[in-house]
C-alpha cells in the first residue's frame, strides 16, 4: 500500500465515498502508478498480475470518466469495452464495476460463450456504458450486428498475455480495428512476452508503463522443501497429503502432462483430486470450480496457466510439485494460500537439477529455504484424507426458474435434512450444483430422484471422481 489518498490521485468525491465504504482507504501501488495517466487519457501498458488491484486501477479513472463526460450510448454501442481471457475473470471484473460504480447510473453488460446468446443481445440492444467481454462471443456479437463499437472511447485488453496463450491475438486485433482510432487502450499483462509487446507497438499511442511485483505478507505463509528424485515425485505428494492432510491443495504442475499423471496417481489411493488445465471445455471446467470450492475435492491440481483468475478463499496448501523456473511466478503460486490473516502452508519438491531455480526464488524472496527430509512424511491421523462434502449434479438449471432456495427447499422442507447436512448451491443455466455430506449423498440423490424439486421431477447423480 501506499501512503497517499485516491482523491490525491484525482478521483472525485463520490467514487472516494464508495471506496472507503468497502475499506479501500490507501491506493496500492499499480492504483497509485496508473490512475493519474489514465485520468489524463493516457495509454497504459500494466505488467502486473492478479492480486495486486489492478481491476480498481482500470475501472476507477473508467467509472470517473464516462461520468463526467455525459455522452450516451446509442443502440448496441458501449462506450468502454474490456476483453478478458475466461468468463470467471469477466464476470469478476462486471462485479467490481457493479461494486465500485454503484449509485453511478452508469449501464453495463458482460457476454460471454459458452452460454445461450439472447439475454446478452437484449442487454445490449439499447447500448450500455460498459462492456465486459471474452473476444470470441464478442465478436460473434459483432458480426451479427449485435453490438457496434464505432463509437468506443476506451478499450481496456486485461490478462492480455493469457489470450494470446488461448489463441485468440487475431480476434482482439479485429476488435482493436472496430473501435475509433482515437480511443484510449489499456493493456494488462502478467508477463511481457512477444505477442504482447506486438499488441501494445500496433495499437497504443506512447503508453505509459507500470511494472508492479508480485507481493504478499510472505511471513503468513510457512515455506518447507523437499529434496526429491523425478521418480519419486508424485509419490511424495501423496506423502505429503497423508502427513499435512490439509483440508484443500492447490498442487501446480508445470505442464499438462504432469497434471494429468499426478491426478491418476492420487485417484488411485483413493484421494479425491481434480486437474484443471487450459483445454477444458467451459462446462468441465466450471464443474471442477464447483467441487473444489464446494469442498468435495481435496486436491486441485492445475498449471500456472489455468489457475490464473482463479478466485478461491482460504486454501489449507499449496504445493509446488514442479519448481517453477520464473521466482515471481513462485511468489504469486503460494500467494494462494495463507490469505486473509490466516497462516498458511506452501509445500516444495524439488530435484537436482532444479536447484538453480530455488536460488532465483531464495534471492527474490530474501531468505534461504528451510530443507526437509521426506522420510519425515509419515501419515497422520486416521485413514485417507477424504472431502466432507460430495456434490449431487441435478439436471436443470436457470432456464427451468430453479433457484438454490428451491433446493435448499426440497432437502431440507420436503426430505427432512438438517441445513448442515448441505453445503453449497450453484445454480448454472443448464445445471445446478448442490454438495451434500458424504455420509448420505447416495441417498440424498435416490430420494431426490424419485422426488420433486418446484413440483417437477428431476434427474439427480453423483459426481465422483
Ligand atoms: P485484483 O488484483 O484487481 O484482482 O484485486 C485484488 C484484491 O484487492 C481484490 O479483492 C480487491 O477488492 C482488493 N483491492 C483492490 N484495491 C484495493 C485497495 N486500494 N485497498 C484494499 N483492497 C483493495
Amino acid at each position: 500500500m501506499t501512503t497517499v489518498t485516491f482523491a490525491d490521485l484525482g478521483i472525485a468525491e463520490p467514487l472516494c465515498r464508495t471506496l472507503a465504504d468497502q475499506n479501500y482507504i490507501h491506493p496500492t501501488p499499480i492504483q497509485a502508478q496508473s490512475i493519474p495517466a489514465l485520468l489524463e487519457g493516457r495509454d497504459l501498458l500494466g505488467l502486473a498480475q492478479t492480486g495486486t488491484g489492478k481491476t480498481a486501477a482500470f475501472a476507477l479513472p473508467i467509472l470517473q470518466k464516462l461520468t463526467a463526460d455525459r455522452a450516451k450510448a446509442g443502440p448496441k454501442e458501449a462506450r468502454a469495452v474490456i476483453l478478458a481471457p475466461t468468463r470467471e475473470l469477466a464476470m469478476q471484473i462486471s462485479k467490481s464495476f457493479e461494486t465500485y460504480g454503484k449509485g453511478s447510473r452508469l449501464r453495463q453488460a458482460v457476454v460471454f460463450g459458452g452460454v445461450n446468446q439472447f439475454r446478452q443481445v437484449r442487454a445490449m440492444s439499447g447500448g450500455v456504458d460498459i462492456l465486459v467481454a471474452t473476444p470470441g462471443r464478442l465478436l460473434d456479437l459483432m458480426n451479427q450486428k449485435h453490438v457496434n463499437l464505432g463509437r468506443t472511447s476506451i478499450l481496456v485488453l486485461d490478462e492480455a498475455d493469457r489470450m494470446l496463450d488461448m489463441g485468440f491475438f487475431d480476434d482482439i486485433v479485429t476488435v482493436a480495428k472496430q473501435c475509433p482510432k482515437t480511443r484510449q487502450t489499456l493493456l494488462f499483462s502478467a508477463t511481457y512476452p512477444e505477442g504482447i509487446a506486438k499488441l501494445s507497438a500496433q495499437f497504443m499511442r506512447e503508453p505509459v508503463t507500470v511494472k508492479v511485483e508480485a507481493q504478499h505478507a510472505g511471513a503468513q505463509i510457512e515455506q518447507r522443501w523437499y529434496e526429491v528424485k523425478d521418480t519419486e515425485r508424485l509419490d511424495a505428494v501423496s506423502k505429503l497429503l497423508a502427513h499435512f492432510r490439509p483440508a484443500s491443495t492447490l498442487a501446480f504442475c508445470n505442464t499438462k502432462a504432469q497434471c494429468r499423471d499426478l491426478v491418476a496417481v492420487l485417484q488411485a489411493q483413493g484421494i479425491s483430486s481434480l486437474a484443471l488445465f487450459g483445454e477444458l471445455e467451459q462446462r468441465e471446467r466450471d464443474q471442477v470450480l464447483v467441487r473444489f470450492a464446494n469442498r468435495s475435492c481435496s486436491v486441485l491440481v492445475a498449471t500456472d496457466v489455468a489457475a490464473r483468475g482463479l478466485d478461491i478463499t482460504s486454501l489449507a496448501a499449496v504445493i509446488n510439485v514442479d519448481v517453477t523456473p520464473d521466482a515471481e511466478v513462485h511468489i504469486h503460486r503460494i500467494g494462494r494460500t495463507g490469505r486473509a490473516g490466516e497462516s498458511g502452508l506452501a509445500l516444495n519438491l524439488v530435484s537436482m537439477d532444479e536447484m538453480g531455480s530455488v536460488g532465483k526464488i531464495e534471492q527474490l524472496q530474501g531468505r534461504e529455504s528451510k530443507w526437509h527430509p521426506v522420510s519425515e512424511l509419515v501419515p497422520t491421523g486416521k485413514g485417507p484424507l477424504v472431502p466432507p462434502m460430495v456434490t449431487l449434479h441435478i439436471q436443470g438449471g436457470r432456464k427451468e426458474k430453479i433457484r438454490p432456495g428451491d433446493v435448499l427447499g426440497a432437502l431440507t422442507a420436503d426430505l427432512g435434512y438438517t441445513r448442515e447436512q448441505v453445503g453449497k448451491i450453484n445454480v448454472n443455466e443448464w445445471s445446478t450444483y448442490v454438495a451434500v455430506d458424504r455420509n448420505i449423498a447416495e441417498q440424498v440423490a435416490s430420494r431426490l430422484n424419485d422426488g420433486r424439486i418446484k413440483g417437477k421431477s428431476v434427474k439427480v447423480r453423483v459426481l465422483e471422481d
